[in-house]
């Protein structure tokens, strides 16, 4: 069975450095298909800078053209916080016991895992792809301790991951494109050009929207 990739994100707005992302995991990992599943009100960061709406339709925007990725809205929905532990419980109760789920990140959000709420239940419910991301060297010295240990999880080939619906970390080699979310909003603040950082229907978006001017 091919596993179903999810992709947890801000968002705010999505850009190349997440759809390279979920286009190199797409391939390398073979997954079925990826959800992207806009946050909420985060637990992690500070507030996202305009309306989960807004964000949901750049996301929709960004991936129109590419059936394997599907827009997940169910995060933004919910009025409380949300933690990814939840949305996973839930979507395996959907997708059932045997289907194999990738939680995607990047190395960067994977060395700050042992913060998240209820963490070491997330390999019980799915798998973990890891992909390099600009400027983060994968480097197991810095790991903070218990997640050193679940690390060691680590599956030696991506096959594995059809092979079991959860509880394997895989590390994928992605291309870096030095890309962020912030980069984005700042330039757009500074009245700076955002052409190719990002699909050009949601730079679009972002200008008609006014979005951002002020961040
Ligand atoms: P911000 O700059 O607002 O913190 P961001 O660009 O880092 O945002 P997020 O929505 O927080 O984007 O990231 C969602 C996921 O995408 C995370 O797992 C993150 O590691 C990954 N990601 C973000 N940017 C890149 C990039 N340029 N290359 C690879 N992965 C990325």
């Amino acid at each position: 069975m091919k596993p179903v990739g999810i992709l947890g994100g801000t968002f705010d707005p999505i850009h190349y450095g997440h759809l390279r992302l979920a286009e190199e995991m797409l391939e390398l990992a073979r997954l079925e298909q990826i959800r992207f599943i806009p946050a909420g009100n985060p637990p992690h960061r500070n507030s996202p800078g305009v309306s989960a709406q807004h964000r949901c339709e750049m996301v929709k925007l960004a991936i129109a053209d590419r059936p394997a990725f599907l827009l997940d809205e169910r995060e933004v929905r919910k009025q409380d916080k949300c933690y990814t532990v939840d949305t996973l419980k839930e979507l395996r109760g959907e997708l059932g016991n045997e289907q194999p789920i990738c939680l995607l990140m990047g190395i960067d959000a994977f060395l700050q895992l042992h913060t998240w709420h209820e963490w070491e239940r997330i390999l019980d419910l799915a798998h973990i792809a890891v992909g390099y991301r600009p400027g983060f060297a994968f480097d197991t010295r810095s790991m903070e301790p218990t997640l050193h240990e679940q690390y060691q999880r680590r599956l030696c080939s991506v096959d594995r991951l059809a092979e079991k619906p959860s509880g394997g970390i895989i590390e994928l080699s992605i291309p870096r494109l030095e890309i962020s979310a912030t980069m984005i909003r700042e330039r757009i603040s500074e009245s700076r050009s955002i052409r190719y950082l990002l699909p050009e229907p949601v730079a679009t978006y972002i200008h008609q929207h006014n979005l951002y001017k002020s961040c």
